[in-house]
């Protein structure tokens, strides 16, 4: 995961159309808050808004085309997801599915991402937890500012600062419950994930590898070697760079010479 930055501005859809749908589900709901909890009446909430084009490019622009989770690369594919659940939530696996979710978010620019079918549909599903359940926010009367999500919110804070990499396994900085929970709930030392990000990182190590070699004294006079390094160089630079699929993990192998990537 990394730090996502999105525009400030919100698209126009989710503005105009997006708005209008709050305002009614808000009333709504507060009509009959108890038909809603009890899941007697649900929210319909309109992917052409939420998901509509200009929405979805939006995200992909801001996220590189990449899951806002995993980092793989998943452009058009991806899907948009609430991080705050809107339909329903779970404080965790196994525990009752509380209704309604937090609809009044989901037409908001901030509670969107793009992410992955796997990280979403398989494994974030309806989960929210919260370090602090009897805080939740449950009707846009509340403030979900005073909730403390478990979940790291990458358009919110840094996620480089909780979770980092040790070749291409992920792990929780000083075994912060948050990096903890992030990587266990979403399984990001699973999946296929560390594979594809231990393929990558061996490809990088030999880059890093022929920038090496082109600093010995051996190398120092070879021009077909300095002329091979630059361009080796030139590829770890762009492999450490945002757009760049599984970046977080390039960074830390770089910031550690590769000594934790076999191969
Ligand atoms: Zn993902």
């Amino acid at each position: 995961m990394i730090r996502i930055q999105k525009l400030a501005t919100p698209p126009e859809k989710l503005v105009q159309d997006g708005k209008t749908k709050r305002r009614s589900h808000c009333s709504s709901y507060s009509r009959n808050p108890k038909i809603y909890q009890l899941g007697e009446r649900t929210f319909s909430f309109d992917c052409n808004i939420y998901a509509h084009k200009s929405v979805k490019q939006a995200l992909i622009q801001a996220q590189h085309g990449k899951c806002c989770f995993c980092e793989r690369l998943t452009g058009i594919d991806g899907d948009v997801e609430h991080f705050r659940p809107k339909q329903a939530y779970k404080q965790a696996t196994g525990e009752p599915l509380y209704r309604p979710g937090y609809y009044w978010l989901a037409y908001e620019w901030d509670n969107l991402y793009l992410a992955c079918p796997g990280c979403n549909q398989r494994h974030k599903q309806n989960l929210f937890p919260l370090q602090n359940p009897s805080e939740r926010a449950i009707s846009h009367r509340h403030d979900v500012g005073a909730e403390q999500p478990l979940f790291i919110d990458p358009g919110k804070e840094n996620p480089e600062e909780f979770i980092r990499f040790r070749g291409e396994v992920a792990y929780a900085v000083e075994s912060n419950v948050r990096g903890q929970a992030t990587l266990n709930t979403l399984k990001l030392n699973q999946r296929s994930l560390p594979e594809a990000r231990l393929q990558r990182l061996q490809m990088l190590k030999r880059l890093w590898q022929i920038v090496q070699l082109a600093q010995s004294d051996e190398k120092a006079g070879d021009a077909g070697c300095q002329e091979l390094a630059g361009e080796a160089r030139h590829s770890l630079e762009r492999a450490i760079q945002d757009a760049a699929e599984f970046s977080a993990a390039s960074r830390w192998a770089v910031q550690t010479k590769f000594q934790f990537v076999i191969g």
